[in-house]
């Protein structure tokens, strides 16, 4: 937690940029989840560094976070300092090469931003990512993908700023990434805020690419549940399986702890019906891992990263 001392530091050095003591509920789709010591919007590297260098000197804890669509606070809370970032960390930026065209979005981009600007700009490449609702940032640790694509495949470098402040560039061959996930040698990613990413794009007709984003778009709303708080699919899918398939078999669709739900559409998706704490999402969580790992001899790991 932070004393008041720290909250008159971090008021005067972020301004109105910074709330103390919110509910993260507030910051993540599943619209549950404990709360949180300070949140701060941050719109620059001087910022960023600032911060970094006061949680160094202060021993308070920080995360980045990008649109929780893929992260939920326990409700036991977040002790230190959630980071978002916004201003010059949501640019797009293009460089033509002769072969092909890199843009360089900011971490705080939203993918839905990045693919308009592709669109645009006929560049070609992401629109599997269509419907995907987080940010560059987010997408990157996560290693977003859909429909048999991920992000990896075009990422060529990004730009990161580890716990000691300094930036670095990685290129790729510096980094791996797998099925949801991605590493960095020698680097703990809890610790590690992504600013930007380089991705590698290939010029193409913007009537093509909106026709192959429409075409995304109307097969994951036959797939996804309506528009009920959920973090997407909550479970990895098991080598060979669906996460889905298995909790299905279990007959676990519209199973409810709390207020928390196992879709009756999509068995991968908990949602919140409401009134879910972040309790009832993991109690639900873990009595979906009993009963398939009993049924199956299969865990399910959660995709959906628990702080
Ligand atoms: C309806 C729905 C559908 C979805 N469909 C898909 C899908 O098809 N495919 C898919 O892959 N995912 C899907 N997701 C999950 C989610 O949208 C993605 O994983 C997304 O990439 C997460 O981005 P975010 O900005 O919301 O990250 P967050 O949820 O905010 O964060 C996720 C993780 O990344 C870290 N992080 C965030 N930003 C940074 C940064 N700048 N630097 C370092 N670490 C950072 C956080 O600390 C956290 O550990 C879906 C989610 C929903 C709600």
């Amino acid at each position: 937690m932070l004393d008041s001392r720290q909250q008159q530091a971090l008021s005067a050095m972020f301004g109105a940029a910074v709330a103390f003591d919110v509910s993260t509920a507030d910051f993540c789709t599943l619209k549950a989840g404990g709360r949180a010591a300070a949140f701060i919007e941050i719109s620059d590297l001087d910022q960023l560094s600032a911060l970094l260098g006061f949680c160094r000197k202060e021993g308070v804890c920080r995360r980045v976070i990008g649109r929780g669509s893929n992260i939920l606070v326990t409700d036991a809370g977040f002790s230190g300092v959630l980071v978002r970032l916004a201003g010059e960390f949501r640019t797009v930026r293009q460089r033509d090469e002769p072969d092909s065209i890199v843009i360089t979005a900011g971490s705080g981009c939203l993918l839905a931003e990045l693919l308009g600007y592709c669109r645009r700009h006929g560049l070609g490449g992401l629109e599997f990512l269509v419907g995907i609702p987080g940010g560059v940032g987010g997408a990157v640790r996560m290693n977003a993908g859909a429909f048999g694509h991920w992000l990896g495949e075009l990422l060529e470098r990004v730009v990161i700023v580890g716990p000691d402040g300094e930036a670095q560039e990685k290129m790729r061959g510096e980094w791996s990434c797998g099925y949801r996930r991605f590493t960095i040698d020698g680097c703990d990613l809890d610790s590690v805020i992504i600013l930007s990413a380089d991705f590698e794009l290939q010029k193409n007709d913007p009537v093509l690419i909106q026709q192959t984003l429409e075409k995304y778009r109307s097969l994951r709303r036959e797939k996804q549940p309506p528009a009920l708080p959920s973090a997407g699919s909550f479970f990895k899918n098991p080598a060979g399986d669906f996460a889905g398939r298995l909790i299905e078999a279990g007959g676990l669709k519209g199973f409810r702890v709390g207020g928390a739900m196992v879709s009756p559409i999509h068995a991968n998706f908990i949602i919140n019906t409401g009134t879910a704490t972040a309790t009832d999402i993991i109690n639900l969580m873990h009595r979906i891992q009993e009963k398939v790992e009993a049924e199956t001899g299969i865990f399910l790991e959660p995709e959906v990263h628990i702080i």
